[in-house]
C-alpha cells in the first residue's frame, strides 16, 4: 500500500511509498479496486474457509452472488464443512490440510466436478491458484506458508492471519513489496486505522491506539483470574471469533499481537502505537493527528464490516452489520489497561524492542500455551507465565537471532514450541 494510505512499512523507519524502488500496489492506487471497473466477478480464494472469518466471508459472497467466483477454499479438517460450502458456492478447488482426510473429501464432492487435493503443501498450491484476491484467514504460524504462497501472485491479500505479520513482520512485508501484492488488514482495528489514515500524510500522524474490549475477565482480581476456565475464556462479550483468538483476548495477548501487527503495516516507530481499553468494541482505533485532530472509526462489532471492506476498497460493499444506535449506547467508556493483571500486552511489547526473532518466539510459546489451557493442562495465568519462560530462555539459548528469511522463522518457530513444550505438563 501506498505512503497516502500509510500501510506499508519496513524495517529503520523505512518508509516505502508507491514511487520507492520497490513495487507494489495499493488499495487506493487507481481508484477501480478488485471490484470495481472491470466488469468481472471477483476471483477469490478463502484460506480457512471454515473457520470464523472464512464463514463470514462466504456470508457476503452468498449475498452478492454476482460480484465473486470462487476458486480456492481451504480448511485444516472439516471435510463434512469444507464440501458443503465448496459445493454451495461453486468452487473450483477444495484442499484439505490433514491428508488423512483426502478420501472423506473426495467422496463427498464425487461428481460435482470441484477438485480436491490434500495436505500442507496442496494448501500452499491453492493460496497460488490464480485468484484477484485471496483472504488469508489460517490461524497461527500454520498460515505464514499458505499466506507468503498466495502472496507470491501479486494479488490483494486481505490479512485476517495476524500471526504472519507477528512473526514474520519485516519478512513478510518485503515479500507483498516485492510481489507487487495488495494488503488489505483485516483485523478490525487496523482495517479502522486504515480507514482513519485515509489519504493523510504520514508524516503527520503522531499516534495510532487501538481499542481493546478488556476481555471478559477485565474487572477480575488476580486471584481470581487464576481459577478462570476455558469455557469462561471461551465467552468474549462483544465477538465470535475462533477458539486461539478468543483466548488471547481474554490475556490481551491479542492487542499484544495487533500491536506488533500494526507497526509493521502502518508508517509508525512502536512509540506511537498504544492500546487502550474500551469495553463496548464500538470505537475500533484512534489516529491522533500532528493538528490535534483524532480520527477514528465506529462499526458495531461485526467482522463482516472490516471484511467487506477488504474485498471491496475502495468501493464499499452493503452488509447486514447492525446500524449504530449512538443515542442508545448513550456514551463511549474507555480505560487504561492494567498492565499488572495482563502482563501479555507489556511483554508483547516488549519483543518489538527486543527485535529478530523475539516476536516469533512470543506467537509460538502462546500458541502452546493456549492449547494446553484449552485442554484444561493448565490455568488461565500459566499462558503468559509460559511465554514470559520461553521468551527469558530463548535468549540463553540464541533463540532470539536476527531472521532474514521465512524459513528463518519457521525453524525458530519450531524450537521455540519445543521449549514451550517443555516448560508444560505432559
Ligand atoms: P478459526 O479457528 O475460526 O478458523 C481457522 C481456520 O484455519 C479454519 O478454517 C481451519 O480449518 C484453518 N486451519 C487451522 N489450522 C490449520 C493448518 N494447520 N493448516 C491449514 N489450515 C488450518 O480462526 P479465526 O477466528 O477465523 O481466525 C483466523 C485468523 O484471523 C487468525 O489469525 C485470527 O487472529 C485472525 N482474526 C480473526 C478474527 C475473528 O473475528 N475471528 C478477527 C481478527 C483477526
Ligand atoms: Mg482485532
Amino acid at each position: 500500500m501506498t505512503g497516502d494510505t500509510g500501510t506499508v512499512r519496513q524495517q529503520d523507519n523505512h518508509r516505502v511509498t508507491a514511487t520507492a524502488d520497490l513495487p507494489h500496489r495499493t488499495g487506493s492506487g487507481d481508484g477501480t479496486g478488485p471490484l470495481g471497473g472491470t466488469g468481472h466477478p471477483l476471483r477469490l480464494s478463502i484460506l480457512g474457509a471454515t473457520g470464523s472469518i472464512g464463514t463470514n466471508t462466504l456470508d457476503l459472497v452468498a449475498r452478492h452472488p454476482e460480484r465473486f467466483e470462487v476458486i480456492a477454499l481451504t480448511a485444516q479438517c472439516k471435510a463434512r464443512e469444507l464440501a458443503a460450502l465448496a459445493v454451495r458456492h461453486r468452487a473450483r478447488l477444495a484442499v484439505i490440510g490433514d491428508a488423512g482426510r483426502y478420501d472423506e473429501l473426495k467422496a463427498l464432492l464425487d461428481g460435482t466436478g470441484i477438485r480436491v487435493a490434500a495436505g500442507p503443501d496442496a494448501v500452499a498450491e491453492a493460496a497460488r491458484e490464480p485468484a484477484d484476491c485471496v483472504m488469508a484467514a489460517i490461524v497461527g504460524a500454520a498460515g505464514l506458508r499458505p499466506t507468503f504462497a498466495a502472496t507470491e501472485q501479486g494479488c490483494r491479500i486481505a490479512l485476517a492471519n495476524k500471526e504472519c505479520l507477528v512473526s514474520a513482520g519485516d519478512i513478510y512485508m518485503r515479500h507483498a513489496a516485492l510481489c507487487g501484492a495488495e494488503l488489505i488488514p483485516v483485523d478490525s482495528e487496523h482495517s479502522a486505522a486504515f480507514q482513519a489514515i485515509g489519504r493523510t500524510d504520514a508524516r503527520s500522524i503522531e499516534k495510532i491506539i487501538l481499542t481493546a474490549s478488556g476481555g471478559p475477565f477485565r474487572t477480575f482480581e488476580a486471584a481470581r483470574l487464576a481459577r478462570v476456565t476455558p469455557e469462561e475464556a471461551l465467552c468474549h462479550p462483544n465477538w465470535s471469533m475462533g477458539h486461539k483468538i478468543t483466548i488471547d483476548c481474554a490475556t490481551l495477548m491479542n492487542k499484544g499481537l495487533e500491536l506488533i501487527e500494526a507497526f509493521h503495516l502502518f508508517p509508525v516507530g512502536a512509540h506511537q502505537l498504544d492500546a487502550i481499553v474500551h469495553p463496548q468494541s464500538v470505537v475500533h482505533c484512534l489516529v491522533m493527528l500532528e493538528d490535534g485532530s483524532v480520527m477514528a472509526q465506529l462499526a458495531e462489532p461485526d467482522m463482516r464490516a472490516p471484511i467487506a471492506l477488504a474485498l471491496a476498497w475502495p468501493e464499499r460493499l452493503a452488509t447486514p452489520v447492525a446500524r449504530l444506535d449512538l443515542v442508545t449506547l448513550g456514551s463511549l467508556a474507555f480505560e487504561a489497561p492494567d498492565h499488572d493483571r495482563f502482563p501479555a500486552l507489556r511483554l508483547a511489547i516488549d519483543t518489538l524492542g527486543a527485535g529478530g526473532a523475539a516476536p516469533a518466539v512470543l506467537n509460538a510459546a502462546n500458541e502452546i500455551a493456549v492449547t494446553a489451557f484449552l485442554e484444561k493442562r493448565i490455568g488461565f495465568l500459566d499462558i503468559v507465565e509460559t511465554v514470559a519462560r520461553c521468551l527469558e530462555n530463548a535468549e540463553g539459548h540464541g533463540l532470539l537471532k536476527p531472521v532474514e528469511t521465512l524459513d528463518d522463522v519457521l525453524g525458530i518457530d519450531g524450537e521455540a514450541r519445543k521449549m514451550a513444550r517443555s516448560l508444560l505438563p505432559s
